[in-house]
């Protein structure tokens, strides 16, 4: 999906030539040419970064920051035609992420678009953690959420069948005895013994197998004990 832009700048011929080079490179453009059009929209709409004018009729673009920093990391860029208020506005800590003086190339402009959206990315995915998902064969395992799908419909599991399924399908190919499942799944303190571990896998299959004589991820390695099978 192409990233939305927002120029707020009252000198239309400026405003067109951003917008004509901005979606040059793919980018989907919106103009205000005044102050409350900017900031209404600033402030409504959803964009992934504003170039945002200082001087403007109507609201001007320290208020507009302001503003819109109260409320949203949105990236703004600040553009002025005088190098003094660049000066100004940088002492004044509005939280703009970036200042241009008039006039400046427009592929300037872009290239410093594009520097702080895929800074703003590396910021924002680092703070989005991926849920860890084991995916095989029509079974999906959140193992974040603790939820379980098979072939796309969700299915109930107690903690401890949640717990031993999701530690099965973690090793993959691995054979585990009855005892090293029950130490790894059950505290020491648990009541119960490795026929647990039996009562806990024949639940399992009954939810997550199509045929459970013939099981295709919980495999019974005869006299040694399980393997989840990829
Ligand atoms: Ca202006």
């Amino acid at each position: 999906m192409s990233k939305r832009i927002l120029i707020i700048e009252d000198e239309e011929s400026i405003a067109d030539l951003e917008k004509d080079y901005l979606e040059l490179s793919n980018f989907e453009v919106e103009v205000a040419n005044d102050g409350q059009a900017g900031l209404t929209k600033g402030l409504n709409e959803d964009f992934d970064l504003i170039i945002l004018d200082l001087m403007l009729p109507g609201v001007d673009g320290f208020e507009i920051c302001r503003q819109i920093r109260d409320k949203k990391n949105t990236p703004i860029i600040m553009v002025s035609a005088k190098k003094d208020d660049i000066d100004k506005i940088r002492g004044l800590g509005l939280g703009a992420d970036d200042y241009m003086t008039k006039p400046f190339s427009p592929s300037e402009l872009v290239a410093r678009v594009k520097a702080h959206l895929a800074r703003y990315e590396r910021l924002i995915g680092s703070n989005v953690e991926e849920n860890e998902v084991i995916e095989i064969r029509g079974l999906k395992i959140d193992t974040t959420a603790r939820r379980v799908w098979v072939n796309g419909e969700e299915r109930s599991f107690t903690t401890k069948e949640f717990d031993l399924l999701a530690f099965l399908a973690g090793h993959p190919n691995h054979v585990y005895t009855k005892e090293e499942l029950f130490r790894e799944i059950w505290d020491m303190e648990s009541i119960g013994d490795i026929a647990t571990v039996t009562v806990h896998i024949k639940k399992i299959r009954e939810k997550i197998e199509y045929d459970t004589s013939h099981p295709q991820y919980i495999e019974t390695i005869w006299g040694v004990g399980y393997r989840f099978k990829v």
